[in-house]
């Protein structure tokens, strides 16, 4: 039944029952937190062996020595593994230090300060840059191109993909469009897989800017919900046929593959690229962490030990998205026009849709009876989501009991904040 079919009294007496229950919730004295898409310390425990890896005696990966300086571009043990699970040649992958999101930071600050090898002049000379946001979004993302001052445009996310009429309508005619932030696989938060067909338009269209850029964040590409694993599309090679070999910027990283503050971040891309980054990269560092590369090399043999170790992630995670989907259905199926959320079938989130004009109070509801949640419209740009609808909810770090009653309170707020508004 939708809540504008209830009458008036209806309304009121549903919404009394609603905060009788949300005040008991109260009294359990709750602190839970559904806030950063972490691995679990459980998902963790599942790479312990790394710690005693590559282990004394064992630092040569082929004539390198991993202890020395040197190898700016990555062990080609490791690389070689990342290069078969994104369908790429080995020599088109980097393996970088931790985090994929350092690599995505250095990409957009070396094109300001020097310009990509496409560019007429440095980024930051240009009288105006601006930048494509799918929404909702990465915080993260967004974070990055708003410390740099471009200016950021949100274009809808849809079922396949970003709007690609707006995409390719807004690339193809404001040279100041520089880029494009893009997660193909299991997005955050709404867990949506790019079409074939939007992957192809986004490697075809044409751009006004010569430099443009797509920051193809695969952060989510083997993190499977199912027993299957996603197709990973060759976008190199497509774009290279339609005449734009340098406009795919792929990073990943084994953030939740291993540990996320001490695994190995990649960078794929043309050859180009791939020698302007590593010439810039060259500068500020004698080359990355090598040892922990070879730890991981040696850690995942080969790009099926990474899978069938993904799939142990998974036995671990999904029963927690289960319980999310489950819980929020007990609460919110009954009314299932007040919400509705993404079932994913990978990746760390969900993404809810409360009614218009709603998340910020059901986020605030939930924080005072000791639920966190990530702020309403932290998955836009600036922190704004025009229609205050969407709430990014992270499952995988607390335990599954946990998991439960946190979404279930998000539920019960959700509920209740809809029921306000339409009392209103
Ligand atoms: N990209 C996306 C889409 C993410 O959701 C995250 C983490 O949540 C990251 C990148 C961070 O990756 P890394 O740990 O490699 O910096």
């Amino acid at each position: 039944m939708a809540l504008s079919d209830l009458t008036a009294d209806d309304l009121g007496q549903l919404e009394s029952e609603l905060a009788a229950q949300y005040a008991a919730l109260g009294d359990r004295g709750l602190s839970l937190d559904l806030t950063r898409g972490k691995p679990s310390p459980e998902q963790l425990d599942l790479s312990e062996r790394l710690l005693s890896l590559p282990g004394e005696g064992d630092h040569k990966a082929g004539k390198t020595d991993v202890r020395n300086y040197g190898g700016g571009a990555g062990l080609p043990e490791l690389r070689a593994i990342m290069a078969e699970l994104l369908g790429v040649d080995a020599d088109r992958v980097i393996a970088q230090d931790n985090a994929s999101l350092s690599i995505m930071y250095d990409l957009l600050s070396f094109s300001m300060l020097f310009g990509t090898p496409d560019s007429e002049r440095p980024w930051k000379d240009e009288p105006k840059l601006r930048w494509l946001c799918p929404v909702p979004g990465y915080d993260r993302h967004f974070g990055i191109t708003e410390a740099l001052g471009i200016e950021m445009i949100p274009v809808s996310l849809d079922e396949g993909g970003p709007d690609m009429d707006e995409v390719e309508h807004l690339v193809a005619t404001d040279p100041s469009i520089k880029g494009m932030w893009c997660v193909p696989i299991y997005s955050n938060p709404t867990g949506t897989v790019y079409s074939d067909h939007t992957v192809s338009r986004l490697a075809r269209m044409s751009a006004a800017a010569p430099d443009f850029r797509v920051i193809w964040d695969n952060a989510y590409v083997v993190h499977t919900l199912t027993e299957d694993f996603p197709k990973v599309p060759d976008v190199d090679t497509l774009a290279a046929e339609a005449g734009h070999p340098n406009r795919f910027l792929q990073v990943c990283s084994t953030s939740k593959i291993t540990f996320a503050g001490a695994g190995v971040s990649f960078l794929s891309s043309s050859r180009e690229n791939l020698d302007w980054y590593l010439g810039h990269t060259g500068i500020r560092s004698i080359g990355p962490n090598k040892v922990n590369q070879l730890a991981h090399a040696r850690f995942f043999g080969d790009a099926e030990g990474v899978r069938s170790h993904m799939q142990k992630h998974r036995q671990i995670v999904a029963p927690k998205f289960e319980a999310a989907d489950a819980a929020l259905r007990r609460r919110l199926g009954g009314h299932d026009v007040v919400a509705r959320w993404s079932r994913p079938e990978g990746g760390y989130f969900i993404d809810l849709e409360v009614p218009d004009g709603t998340a910020t109070e059901t986020v605030r509801l939930a924080k005072e009876i000791g639920v966190a949640l990530t702020p309403a419209g932290s998955a836009y740009p600036y922190g704004q989501d025009p229609d205050d609808r969407h709430i990014r909810l992270a499952p995988t770090l607390p335990p599954l009991a946990e998991v439960e009653t946190a979404m279930d309170v998000v539920g019960l707020c959700a509920l209740l904040a809809a029921c306000r508004t339409a009392r209103d």
